[in-house]
């Protein structure tokens, strides 16, 4: 991936005047159509990793809040619900012109909120326009089912919208993620309340414009702002809401689940992940090393299928880390907006604490601390560290177990593939997993071994959207992409019809 274009110094200036409209008022939500700034007086500080100053206050939505988004959307639903496939089609393709046309606002803003490198943002807006288009598309076929013609009656399925539906996104890449969720529901008839992370609110609101601006009618998306713990537990207890759809950490993901209970809520979560990237002495080594570096580093190691554990064989071992620990001492950090920059600051004080924290955890455990393994003190007060590499772990060590969701890599040495499996699925996770061989049928052996939900063989993480996309085991529950995304928002019905010719069973006759 090469180099945006222009400098830091144009970026910076531009960035600002995007930033200038969340100045002064705090930043509340978006209701039925409208900018509103709710009941709520709580509020708190949205922090630019960059250099932890405060870029703008934003309100953090209470009971009523919630209750004014989930009974918009509520009430909007059966209006949505009756347009056509082909309306809803118009309709999304025209909010990814609106994305497109706003790319660079977009791509300036989240840099500034959430210190990704606007190397991986600047293509993010367009990767979002193309979730709105790839199910935009897939609107007018939503409801197809199956025929299921028995002996005396036909049966046939077709899908109806679930209802008003909740979607929680993270901080990492969160306008991309909150289009993943966003365009597969409205697509699909359901109307939607969105509760972005209160880490990186700023780009969720832009979107709630441009869907409002590109003709989504007044209600169908809606916006809280607010914490997690009390604006998003009150989104998924809220009975208007039949359907949560979550992206952001395991043990939040079982809270979801429980919170949601009481009101029997359908839940999809796509969660954390320790995915290992597996490396056999056959490797292509010049694409292997590519890709491993590219795996972790790229969105300063914040991705959810980011391959944080690199298992290489014993033979290759020595030769293949000096290869990645040379291009890791090498990596570019520095301020998001500077196009040469390939590792930007850590999204905040906490999550710097988080990262920091298991450099001590790395040397208690005894894995050795090949490079980096300290906060970049350079850049201080921004949130930044050295991209690190613990080499020689084993996969007992919490390095190698739990996710650190930073730019971090743990690597591991095996023997044989028995070795590499067991290693592989040795962690709560279930996520991705990357196995790099000549020899197809080992891929093919280790790619049935893996408990991952998604496998790539001789490449990095690269994404067809009608492709499942999910974990097993503590990285999640459900699927999304394709027709997969529909099966979450959409209940499918059976419709069982007489030919006329069988015997009804006859009572007090
Ligand atoms: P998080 O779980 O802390 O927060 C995610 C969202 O949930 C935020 O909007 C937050 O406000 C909200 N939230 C927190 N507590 C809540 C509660 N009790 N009820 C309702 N909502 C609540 O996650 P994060 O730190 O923002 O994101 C990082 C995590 O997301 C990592 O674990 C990463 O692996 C995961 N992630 C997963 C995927 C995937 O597709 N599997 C993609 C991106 C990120």
């Amino acid at each position: 991936m090469s180099a945006p274009a222009g400098n830091l110094e144009t970026n910076l200036a531009k960035a600002k005047g995007f930033l200038e409209r969340f100045r002064g008022a705090p930043l509340g939500h978006f209701i039925a159509g409208r900018a509103a700034s709710g009941a709520s007086r709580e509020i708190f500080d949205n922090v630019s990793p960059v250099d932890a100053r405060v870029i703008n206050h934003v309100i953090s939505g209470d009971e009523q809040d919630v209750h004014a988004a989930a009974t918009a959307a509520e009430a909007a639903f059966p209006a949505w619900r009756a347009q056509t496939g082909d309306e809803r089609r118009a309709i999304l393709h025209r909010v990814a012109n609106a994305i497109e046309a706003r790319r660079e606002e977009i791509a300036l803003v989240e840099c500034m909120d959430t210190g990704q490198a606007l190397r991986f943002m600047s293509g993010a807006a367009l990767r979002a326009a193309e979730n709105f288009r790839f199910f935009a598309d897939r609107a007018p076929g939503a409801a197809d089912g199956l025929a299921l013609p028995a002996a005396q009656h036909m049966n046939y399925t077709t899908r109806q919208p679930i209802g008003p539906v909740a979607i929680i996104t993270p901080w990492n890449t969160p306008f991309m993620l909150s289009t993943w969720k966003i365009a597969p529901a409205l697509a699909a008839g359901c109307t939607v309340v969105h509760k972005p992370a209160e880490w990186s609110p700023l780009t969720a609101t832009l979107l709630a414009e441009i869907m409002t601006e590109a003709g989504v009618p007044a209600g169908v998306v809606n916006l809280v702002n607010g914490i997690g713990e009390r604006t998003g537990r009150l989104l998924t207890e809220h009975p208007a809401i039949r359907a949560t759809a979550f992206i952001g950490e395991s043990r939040t993901g079982s809270l979801i689940m429980s919170q949601g209970a009481p009101t029997l809520k359908r839940v999809h979560l796509e969660l954390g992940g320790k995915n290992p990237v597996i490396v056999f002495e056959d490797a292509d080594i010049d694409r292997a090393v590519d890709a491993v570096v590219f795996m972790i580093y790229s969105l300063n190691g914040e991705r959810c299928t980011s391959s944080s554990r690199l298992l290489v064989q014993s033979s290759l071992y020595e030769r293949f880390i000096d290869r990645v620990a040379e291009r890791v001492a090498r990596l570019k950090v520095g301020h998001p907006l500077d196009p040469a920059t390939e590792v930007g600051p850590l999204i905040h004080q906490r999550h710097l604490d988080k990262v920091l924290s298991y450099f001590k955890i790395a040397r208690d455990d005894g894995a050795q601390i090949k490079v980096g393994g300290a906060r970049a003190e350079g850049l201080k007060p921004g949130f930044y560290v050295q991209p690190t590499l613990f080499a020689n772990a084993q996969s007992t060590m919490r390095v190698a177990r739990e996710e650190i969701f930073g730019p971090v890599l743990t690597a591991i040495p095996f023997s044989d593939e028995a070795e590499a499996a067991r290693i592989a699925n040795d962690t709560p996770y279930g996520l991705t997993a990357y196995i790099w061989t000549a020899d197809s049928g080992r891929a093919l052996r280790m790619a049935h071994k893996v408990d991952a939900g998604m496998v790539w063989v001789n490449s990095e993480n690269n994404r067809y959207l009608p492709t499942p996309f999910g974990g097993m085991k503590a990285s999640g529950i459900g699927r999304d992409g394709g027709d997969y995304s529909f099966d979450f928002y959409m209940e499918t019905k059976n419709i069982c019809m007489a030919f006329g010719t069988h015997r009804v069973p006859k009572l007090g006759a």
